[in-house]
């Protein structure tokens, strides 16, 4: 299996980050786990595409996770040869999601329907909401999925991703919770989205210091880690973004919580989990 983070960013516009979204790519396909500001570039530098999805998992319905859903339609239905529908899997809201996004793209679809004459079919999507458990089987390939706490989001989920007893998991946002902790016990690489709890309060303003109600610090994420034995730890949607140069900061905060390895994850960071 390999993990690519496709966007590594937040909510807040940068340059250097598109995003939140992450690749796991098993021998059933590419898994895209949400699907944040650019996502398709950063597919596209990673040599995978919107053809190449198995599967899109959506931890929660936070716009920054799925603005770009509608550019995963419609370059995956206006590329295709052949009816080809995409599965979206995602907390309960992920249909109306889905049905909404589609309404949007309506007028598009009209026009391309009607000037391509080799493309007969509308965009199609599979969707499955889930809360706990088995959300697909595939040759071997198996993931779960778990309730996380991004209260008051609600309600959202995390993803286990498993191959051959290999294990990764993508929690979204979420603050520290036993749906988190047992989704993540003994996995290889946990993906986890992080704040700067000392650098938000010291920047006061109250917009974003509400953010820290509900993400994990460097350091919750870090206990995450340790409490379920992770082998690798993925620091990504990183709020304020780390000054370049910087990174070792957050991995020092961590550290201090954790023994194993620590990323603190760029755009197309990768990590390969030998089967
Ligand atoms: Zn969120």
């Amino acid at each position: 299996m390999q993990v690519v983070i496709l966007g590594s960013g937040s909510p807040l516009p940068d340059p250097e980050r598109a995003g939140p979204s992450t690749l796991v790519r098993t021998s059933a396909g590419d898994f895209l786990v949400d699907c944040g500001r650019g996502v398709l570039l950063r597919a596209a530098a990673a040599h995978s595409g919107p053809g190449a999805f198995r599967a899109v998992l959506l931890t929660h319905l936070h716009s920054d996770h799925t603005t770009d859903l509608n550019d995963v339609i419609t370059t995956r239905w206006a590329t295709s040869f052949s009816p080809n529908p995409l599965t979206v899997i995602g907390p309960a809201g992920t249909g109306a999601l889905v049905t909404a996004t589609e309404a949007m793209l309506d007028q598009d679809i009209g026009y391309r329907l009607a000037h391509h004459a080799d493309l007969g079919w509308w965009p199609g999507t599979l969707v499955r909401e889930v809360t706990d458990g088995v959300v697909l089987e595939e040759g071997t390939v198996r993931i779960t999925s778990a309730p996380t706490d991004h209260a008051p989001v609600r309600p959202t989920v995390g993803f286990r991703i498993e191959e051959a007893g290999r294990s990764v998991v993508v929690a979204g946002d979420t603050v520290p919770c036993g749906g988190l902790d047992r989704l993540c016990s003994g996995a290889d690489v946990l993906v986890h989205t992080v704040v700067r709890r000392d650098q938000i309060q010291a920047i006061g303003l109250p917009r974003l210091l509400d953010v820290l109600d509900y993400h994990s610090s460097v350091q919750d994420a870090a206990r995450t880690a340790s409490r379920a034995g992770v082998t690798t730890l993925v620091l990504t949607h990183m709020v304020p973004p780390p000054r370049p140069g910087a990174e070792q900061e957050w991995v020092d905060l961590a550290r201090a919580e954790f023994d194993g390895e620590i990323i603190v994850a760029a755009d197309l960071s990768t990590v390969d989990v030998a089967l």
